[in-house]
């Protein structure tokens, strides 16, 4: 498709120019400026804006993963949902592709669909508190604006992000699954959503929940995108506790670690758990578990009579803490310098595997490992997963009752294509082994694999579901050609 665009005129579009239409015979946009006595199709009337101009293009063309660049001929910051209906359907007059950003924080080039039609989700980002027990998100709010509306009134989702609430938006985690501090408990953010609004791919708005149109709802929710556009989420929510007990367990022990993390999770004797591993300067490891207990004064937990069977060498004093401050305490957590090229991988390791498979990153020098440091100090996140209360069919983890999730933050200087190379097929080599010891990608971070990879991903029970979805609700394939799971790009 991309060679039958018409680049130079669109390039040639000024900042402010007015866009009309499409011309499909020439494909290309026309403007008020454009010769006019040539046929083109009306664009339909919209309260927000499609830009064509090439800054706004460019601006789009990446992910924060900066190693895929693919400039759109359009990008549409949509002022009203109704914005995105008439843009997909005439996506789909048109033979255009459309791909949904939130904020870009998947890696390899999801959100881009070279010469065809970004939608910047971030102009839609109302949250509204609807009852005691339900809030309606906009795709393009951030989990920090979900926090905002609810926490005043004394409410709370089930779940949050576990790190960054302020650069993570509702449409984009819940397309990608989703996993935080409470996930022990609730499973996924995918998990912790009553209804969903979302525009098919042949541009119909269609409320969908697991009573109503479930099959779109099963197939939107993990759904990268590939049949429908999220436009508002149901978040059910419950009353919020006012503050957290943090506390800090360090141990040095590999194995008691991940018994202590295993055991935790599965009694859910904490409502937050978490873990980092983190090498110092003389090469040693140390790991560390964080729990959280949840309260509303007075009565304030004694965390340490939860402790006294656990194996840690050392602990910090515990911290006390709002639940706001608790949620955001790792705001600047996993972030990278703007333009290094950071391929992520994140992965769900089976828990009897969990151990040997580690011994694949520990064993990596800093410079092979190439870890995005805090705070000077290298360091991944890998925390234990309760794999049944992951429900939705997207959102896959390995078949054993517990998980490990392993997040492996890694950046590259900025046109250093050798380490680039040697990072991606460090990669390469991780996943495969994850892979062939029974565990499962983080979508956004999975790397570029093939569709009959994204097929043994699925497997033989949910993958039919998805291709038939993909024919019914996406039929001229419109939506998210990237990560071309079904093999078009
Ligand atoms: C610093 C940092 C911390 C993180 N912490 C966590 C964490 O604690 N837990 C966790 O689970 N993840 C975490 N992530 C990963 C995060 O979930 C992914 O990056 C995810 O892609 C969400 O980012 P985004 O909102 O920018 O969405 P994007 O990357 O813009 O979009 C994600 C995918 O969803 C699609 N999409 C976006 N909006 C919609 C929509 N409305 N409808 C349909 N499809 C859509 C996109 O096309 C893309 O395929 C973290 C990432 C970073 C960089």
């Amino acid at each position: 498709m991309n060679d039958q665009f018409s680049r130079r005129h669109f390039t040639k579009l000024a900042v402010g120019a007015v866009i009309v239409g499409f011309n499909p015979d020439e494909r290309s946009w026309v403007t008020q400026a454009s010769d006019s006595a040539r046929p083109f199709d009306h664009l339909p009337k919209l309260d927000g804006a499609l830009l064509l101009d090439e800054a706004s293009r460019r601006a789009i063309a990446s992910d924060q993963g900066n190693m895929f660049h693919r400039v759109p001929a359009a990008v549409l910051k949509p002022g009203s949902v109704q914005d995105i209906v008439a843009m997909v359907r005439y996506a789909n007059q048109h033979r255009l592709k459309v791909a949904i950003r939130g904020d870009g924080h998947s890696r390899y080039g999801q959100t881009q669909a070279e010469a065809g039609v970004v939608i910047d989700s971030r102009s839609l980002n109302e949250v509204r508190v609807r009852t005691p027990h339900s809030a309606d998100a906009q795709l393009g709010a951030f989990w920090s604006a979900v926090a905002d509306a609810t926490l005043p009134k004394g409410l709370t989702p089930r779940l949050f992000p576990g790190t960054c609430l302020a650069l993570l938006t509702v449409g984009g985690t819940l397309s990608a699954g989703g996993i935080g501090n409470m996930s022990p408990h609730y499973g996924a953010l995918v998990d912790n959503v009553s209804d969903l609004d979302v525009i098919t791919g042949d541009g119909r708005l269609v409320t969908c929940s697991p009573e109503h149109e479930s099959e779109l709802f099963d197939m939107v929710l993990a759904g990268q995108g590939q049949c429908g556009v999220i436009v508002r989420a149901g978040l059910p929510l419950m009353p919020a506790s006012t503050h957290v007990v943090h506390h800090e367990l360090t141990y040095t022990d590999l194995d008691a670690y991940l018994t202590d993390q295993l055991r935790l999770a599965r009694e859910g004797r904490f409502d937050g758990q978490r873990g980092t591993m983190m090498r110092d300067q003389g090469g040693t490891w140390s790991f560390l578990i964080e729990v959280g207990k949840f309260f509303t004064p007075p009565n304030e937990p004694n965390i340490r009579a939860l402790e006294g069977d656990l194996h840690f060498a050392s602990a910090a004093a515990p911290a006390r803490m709002t639940y706001h401050d608790y949620l955001f305490r790792l705001e600047t957590r996993g972030g990278v310098a703007p333009g290094r090229p950071s391929p992520f991988i994140t992965m769900w390791i089976p828990a009897s595997v969990t151990r040997t498979y580690l011994d694949n990153i520990l064993s990596l020098t800093p410079e092979a490992a190439a870890l995005v440091r805090f705070q000077g100090v290298e360091q991944f996140g890998c925390y234990p997963l309760n794999t049944r209360r992951f429900t939705r069919p997207l959102f896959k983890v390995p078949s054993e009752e517990q998980a490990f999730a392993v997040w492996l933050f890694r950046s590259v200087s900025p046109g250093d294509e050798v380490a680039l190379s040697a990072l991606l097929a460090s990669n390469r080599d991780l996943l495969a082994k994850m892979t062939a010891a029974g565990g499962k990608r983080y979508a956004p971070y999975s790397m570029v694999i093939s569709p009959a990879e994204w097929q043994a991903h699925y497997g033989p029970e949910v993958w039919p579901r998805l291709v038939a979805a993909k024919a019914k609700y996406d039929p001229n394939r419109v939506l998210s050609p990237h990560p071309a799971i079904f093999g078009e790009k």
